[in-house]
């Protein structure tokens, strides 16, 4: 007899309490406080007096079949076999028994991995992963995100920042990308280049003309086939045409640059949420390794490093000292690209010298 098919399972993803660890289990919501006994490891403590200790060790965000098993054997060998990621691509390992924990990180360690991203530490950058399955992707976020945190790994494994660093990228410049202390998104610098011929086969034009947020694309006859046309001096460069019509190819290997935005936050329960603002633009896009943006995100760490406050985030930092002399400190040049003068951001209009962010 033909074997029943399982039927689909229409609402997400599994069930996660058959994975957790049967401390958490037992625990769950009734944790009193945890503590950071080291960088990269948590101590929580529960009202009924258990504990569970959290090893967190960073990977290279992009995690072959092989990775994964090596990483799944350490938690099997010297830990209690249970694991979770972080949205930062860290693995965490759950053990119950404090007597685990050096041996978890030796051996984790010795398989060089690297242990940290806790506290007063610069975090994994996140990011998504659009090189691999998105529609819009400018650039390969990965790459810049494993370039970065080699350069920055004394950062992931020490308590050497302020207070905490969280750092984001981008492969497109519209959607993901986040709310960070550093955000490294791409920046298009020109409009989209049109393939005419190609328009009419694979292109809905209403969707396209509708995606525009200046309303720079219009319907145009080309060469007697239907196409499209745009109104250059209105694009802002933003990418949301090409999703739903690739034609419109807006990636481009030199005019596809990268840039850096500081003191994004969100609203937590002592303060509201910050906006990032855009402190380096025009980058070069330069894989394999991003030495220049790797070289602006170091000098903007280093001077927060140097200057703000302890427990002062990279926001409040700026707030404290201005942004002019984040300027100065930073030795990032402050030109007109950095002045917001777009026609349709009436309420946030900077275009006199008088900076105002
Ligand atoms: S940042 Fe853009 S390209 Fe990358 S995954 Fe998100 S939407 Fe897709
Ligand atoms: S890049 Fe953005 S602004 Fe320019 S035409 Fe496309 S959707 Fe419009």
């Amino acid at each position: 007899m033909a074997q029943e098919m399982r039927s689909p399972i229409e609402s997400g993803c599994p069930d996660a309490f058959q994975y957790m660890h049967p401390v958490m289990r037992r625990n769950y919501g009734q944790w009193a406080y945890h503590e950071d006994p080291r960088p990269g490891v948590l101590v929580h403590v529960a009202h009924s007096g258990e504990k569970i200790w959290t090893v967190r060790a960073g990977t290279q965000r992009i995690l072959d079949i092989f990775t994964l098993r090596e990483l799944c054997d350490i938690g099997d060998k010297f830990g209690d076999g249970y694991v979770h990621f972080t949205i930062r691509s860290n693995i965490e390992y759950l053990v119950a028994d404090e007597a685990k924990v050096e041996p978890l990180i030796k051996a984790l360690e010795d398989a060089g991995y690297v242990v940290g991203g806790t506290r007063n530490s610069v975090t994994m950058i996140s990011h998504t992963q659009g090189w691999l399955h998105c529609d819009i992707p400018g650039t390969d976020a990965s790459g810049v995100v494993k370039s970065m945190m080699d350069e920055l790994i004394d950062e992931f494994k020490g308590w050497n920042m302020p207070n905490r660093v969280h750092m984001t990228t981008s492969c497109c410049q519209i959607n993901c990308g986040g709310q960070g202390d550093i955000a490294i998104n791409v920046q298009h610098t020109k409009p989209p280049k049109i393939n005419h011929d190609l328009v009419a086969n694979v292109c809905e034009r209403p969707s396209v003309v509708a995606r525009c947020p200046v309303a720079a694309i219009r319907p145009a006859l080309v060469n007697g086939k239907p196409s499209l046309e745009v109104d250059e001096k209105k694009c802002i460069c933003c990418g949301a045409c090409y999703p739903p019509c690739p034609p419109m190819q807006i990636n481009d290997a030199e005019h596809s640059k990268l840039a850096i935005w500081v003191g994004g936050n969100h609203s937590n329960a002592r303060g509201k949420p910050t906006f990032q603002k855009l402190v380096a633009s025009g980058i070069p896009n330069n894989p394999p390794r991003w030495p220049e943006a790797t070289a602006v995100v170091k000098g903007i760490l280093k001077a927060y490093k140097e200057n703000a406050k302890d427990w002062e985030r990279m926001n409040d930092w700026i707030e404290r000292i201005g942004w002019p002399r984040f300027f100065e400190v930073t030795g990032l040049p402050f030109t007109k690209y950095h002045i917001d003068n777009w026609r349709g951001a009436r309420a946030s209009l900077n275009a006199s010298t008088h900076i105002r962010f």
